[in-house]
C-alpha cells in the first residue's frame, strides 16, 4: 500500500476528550471516528488490526473444535421472554420495535438466539458435543461508554455456544476454551490471567474472566505473580486430550476479581507474590448446565432413550476491546508498538528523497520483494519531512521499518529498524533480497 493512496488521517495533538493512552493512539493514528457515544467508525488502519484480531480467534477456536457461523444482530423479544431474560436484562439492552409493533431487540449477548437454532436440528445425544460460534456486533446501552473501543456501546464480540450430553462432558468443553482462549491471548502478545469471576446475568456456577493487567483497567484484581509467567499450553496442544492438567495448574493459584475476592487466602501467600493491580477484561467463559435449555425446551435424547435438557456454557472474547488492550499493553512515548501478529501492516517503507532515481528503483525493488513474500507493507512516498516520516512510522507502530536515503542506497545499503527495541542497523539490499526469496 502506497501511503499517498492509503487513507490514513494522522493527527498531531492528542484528543482532549480520550483519557487514556490507547483511546488517545487510536484517534491519532486515525483508526476509529467516534460517530456517537459508544459508537464508532472503523477506519482502515484499525480494520485492518480489527481484522487481524478476528482472524487469530477463528484459527484457536477452529484448532479447539468450534464450528463458526453467523447469527443476527436483531432479535425478536419472545425468545427472551422464553428464557425469561426479557424483563431482568434492563436499561442495557435496546428494545427496538417494528413497523409492525413487534419487540425487538439489538443482541447483547446470543445465548437465547443459539439455543433456538439448536433444539430446531438437534435431537439426540449422537449429535454431541457441539461448540458453535460467531463473530458479531453487539449492543449494549452501558451507563457509561469510555475509553474507546474498550468500553463502547456497538462492540464486536466472539461469542462460542458448547453443547453436551452430560456435565462432565460439558466442563470438559469448558477447558477446551479455557486452552484456546490463553493461546489466542498468547498470540497477540497479551498475557492474559484467568481469574474465578462472578457470573453475573448470564447465570452458572463455573466461571473464568480473562484479565490483562493494566492501570487503566477497569477492574480490581487480585491474584498470585506466579501466574504472570506461566506459558500458554502452545499451539501443539491436542484438544481431544484431557486438559485438566492444564487447567488445574493454573486455578490453583490464586487469582480473583473483587467480587470474588477472599482477602484471607490472597494474605495467606507470601507478600512478594502478591499482586494487587487493575485488569482489562478481555475474556469471560462461562459453564451454566440447563440455565436456558430448562426453559427453552432444548432437550436431546440420551443413550437410554430419555429425553433430557443439553449441558450448555459460553465463552465471549471482546475482539474490539483488544485492540485498546493491546495498544494498553504495547506503547511507549512515541506511539504504538504492535506485537507482529496483529500489526496493521508488517512493515513501513521509507523512501527519504521520492524523485531521486536511485531511491525510487530501491523502493520499488523491495516493495515488490516484500510483498511477493507475503509482508505487508507500508510505502511512504510522500514528500514530507524526514523527521514527520519517521514520527509516522513510529506512531502507527509497525513492527519494522525499512528506509531508503540517497547515501546508503549508493553502497546498495538500507537501515532497518525494530520499532520495539529500537534497534537500527544497516542492511546490504541484496542480502535483503535473497533472504525474502
Ligand atoms: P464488563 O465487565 O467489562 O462490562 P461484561 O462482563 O459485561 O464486561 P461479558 O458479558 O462477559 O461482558 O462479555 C464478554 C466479553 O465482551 C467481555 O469479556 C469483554 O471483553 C467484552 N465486552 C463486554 N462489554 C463490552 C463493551 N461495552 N465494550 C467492549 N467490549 C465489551
Ligand atoms: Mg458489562
Ligand atoms: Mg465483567
Ligand atoms: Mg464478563
Amino acid at each position: 500500500m502506497r501511503l499517498s493512496k492509503f487513507f490514513l488521517p494522522v493527527s498531531k495533538e492528542a484528543p482532549a476528550d480520550a483519557a487514556i493512552v490507547s483511546h488517545q493512539l487510536m484517534l491519532r493514528t486515525g483508526m476509529i471516528r467516534q460517530n456517537g457515544a459508544g459508537i464508532y467508525s472503523w477506519l482502515p488502519l484499525g480494520y485492518r488490526v480489527l481484522k487481524r484480531i478476528e482472524q487469530i480467534v477463528r484459527e484457536e477456536m477452529n484448532r479447539a473444535g468450534a464450528i463458526e457461523m453467523l447469527m443476527p444482530t436483531l432479535q425478536q423479544a419472545d425468545l427472551w421472554r422464553e428464557s425469561g431474560r426479557y424483563d431482568d436484562y434492563g436499561k442495557e439492552m435496546l428494545r427496538i420495535k417494528d413497523r409492525h409493533e413487534r419487540d425487538m431487540l439489538y443482541g447483547p449477548t446470543n445465548e437465547e438466539l443459539i439455543t433456538d437454532v439448536f433444539r430446531t436440528y438437534v435431537k439426540s445425544y449422537k449429535q454431541l458435543p457441539l461448540n458453535l460460534y460467531h463473530q458479531q456486533w453487539k449492543f449494549r446501552d452501558e451507563v457509561r461508554p469510555r475509553f474507546g473501543v474498550m468500553r463502547g456501546r456497538e462492540f464486536l464480540m466472539k461469542d462460542a455456544y458448547s453443547f453436551d450430553l452430560t456435565e462432565e462432558d460439558a466442563r470438559a468443553a469448558y477447558r477446551k476454551m479455557f486452552c484456546a482462549y490463553l493461546n489466542a491471548f498468547d498470540r497477540m502478545g497479551l498475557t492474559a490471567i484467568p481469574m474465578r469471576a462472578d457470573t453475573g446475568p448470564i447465570g452458572g456456577d463455573l466461571s473464568h474472566e480473562f484479565i490483562i493487567l493494566a492501570d487503566t483497567g477497569e477492574s480490581a484484581v487480585f491474584c498470585d505473580k506466579a501466574l504472570l509467567d506461566l506459558p500458554a499450553p502452545g499451539l501443539d496442544l491436542d484438544f481431544e486430550s484431557d486438559l485438566t492438567p492444564f487447567v488445574t495448574e493454573r486455578t490453583g493459584y490464586y487469582a480473583a476479581t473483587e467480587e470474588m475476592h477472599d482477602e484471607a487466602a490472597f494474605n495467606a501467600l507470601p507478600e512478594d507474590r502478591r499482586v494487587s493491580a487493575r485488569g482489562i477484561e478481555v475474556g469471560h467463559i462461562f459453564f451454566f448446565g440447563t440455565k436456558y435449555s430448562k426453559p427453552m425446551n432444548a432437550v436431546v435424547q440420551g443413550p437410554d432413550g430419555q429425553m433430557v435438557p443439553v449441558q450448555m456454557g459460553s465463552y465471549g472474547i471482546g475482539v474490539s476491546r483488544l485492540l485498546g488492550a493491546i495498544i494498553e499493553a504495547c506503547h511507549d512515548e512515541n506511539g504504538i508498538v504492535w506485537p507482529e501478529s496483529v500489526a496493521p501492516f508488517d512493515v513501513g517503507l521509507i523512501n527519504m528523497r521520492p524523485g531521486n532515481e536511485a531511491c525510487d528503483a530501491a523502493c520499488n525493488t523491495l516493495y515488490a520483494a516484500l510483498t511477493a513474500a507475503g509482508r505487508e507493507v507500508l510505502y511512504d512516498e510522500t514528500d514530507d519531512r524526514a523527521g514527520a516520516k519517521f514520527a509516522r512510522m513510529d506512531l502507527i507502530g509497525l513492527p519494522w521499518q525499512t528506509t531508503v536515503g540517497p547515501r546508503g542506497v549508493t553502497e546498495g545499503k538500507v537501515e532497518v529498524k525494530n520499532r520495539k527495541t529500537g534497534e537500527k542497523h544497516d542492511v546490504k539490499i541484496e542480502d535483503m533480497l535473497a533472504q525474502l526469496k
